[in-house]
């Protein structure tokens, strides 16, 4: 099992937070595109077993808060039972966590999971990947498999007692660059009122996926790091953002030479909102204007 500490912010100080991944059964969905979370999912995983993956992995560590990552979602009974869940509410106030954060998609939120969650005395954050408002774009080019109106109601039953982070996802398969920051500017719109927090996840291509696929023909780049920063400074809203495999070939990247500071200042801002942290300039930058420019006068290939 895999677990580290990183920094977060929680109510407006910057935290240290346990994050984990408890090997599950995996997502009971496994269809998106862009995802292969189900090869670190465990077949034969135990109610036992997860329990005491969890058990060593918050006995070890001190932290301020503890972030449950299950590769699916944590409320599907088929990767967490009830009784496993409540063992893990006792463990988090025994130990002192001020939040706990997990993910779940939203056809396992139900008013019954409120009163869990009520019953629980813990101050929870429920992430929802709704990754766009648009929901022609959620369906065919992510295929997720739920609508926006389903994270609405998803959300409104969550934050009658927790928190709801929801998860953006700059570049699905098909998108021009120019085409994806617009709709992530749009999603945070539609978004705001159904969130505490909104995370921005940039693309990266994962082996055995679609996108894979798509990449490995040609027809699909990760999105530009300048792309992330545009929306990170245009957005009227509080958003957190960690460009994972951030200067990779298969991450979010820009020319590779000023890739590692541009990613240093997006988690900056994360941690502290601060707009001023984007300093770094780059030859590149003209390059990915130029880029938007020249897919402006071209049709989008999906949705003209
Ligand atoms: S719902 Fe989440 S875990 Fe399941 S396939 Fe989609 S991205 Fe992967
Ligand atoms: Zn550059």
């Amino acid at each position: 099992m895999k677990a580290w500490i990183e920094r977060e912010r929680l109510d407006g100080e910057i935290a240290d937070c346990l994050t984990l991944v408890l090997p599950t059964k995996g997502c009971s969905w496994d269809s998106c595109y862009m995802c292969n979370y189900t090869s670190e999912s465990d077949r034969n995983a135990t109610q036992d077993g997860i329990y005491s993956e969890f058990l060593k992995a918050v006995e070890k560590r001190d932290a301020d808060m503890v972030k449950i990552f299950t590769s699916g979602s944590f409320f599907d009974e088929r990767e967490v039972e009830k009784e496993t869940r409540e063992k893990i509410y006792r463990k988090v106030r025994e130990k002192g966590f001020r939040r706990l954060v997990v993910e779940s998609r939203p056809e396992f939120v139900s008013d019954e999971i409120a009163d869990e969650i009520l019953e629980s005395g813990i101050d929870f954050e429920v992430g929802i990947g709704v990754e766009t408002s648009n929901d022609d774009y959620r369906m065919k080019l992510i295929n997720k498999g739920f609508t926006f109106q389903d994270f609405v109601e998803a959300s409104r039953i969550l934050r009658k007692v927790g928190r709801v982070k929801a998860y953006l996802l700059l570049k699905p398969p098909l998108l021009t660059e120019r085409e994806a920051i617009d709709d992530i500017l749009r999603s945070v719109e539609d978004v705001k009122p159904h969130a505490d927090t909104i995370s921005l996840n940039l693309m990266t291509v994962h082996s055995g996926t679609v996108v894979e696929e798509l990449y490995l023909r040609g027809v699909y780049r990760p999105p530009w790091l300048w792309s992330a920063v545009e929306i990170l400074k245009k957005a009227r809203v509080d958003m957190i953002c960690d460009p994972v495999a951030g200067g990779k070939r298969r991450g979010p990247h820009n020319c590779f030479r000023c890739d590692r500071e541009v990613v240093g200042e997006i988690r900056k801002f994360s941690l502290t909102q601060d707009r001023s942290v984007f300093i770094t300039d780059c030859e590149c930058i003209e390059r990915w204007r130029i880029t938007i420019q020249a897919e402006e006068l071209t049709e989008s290939p999906v949705f003209p």
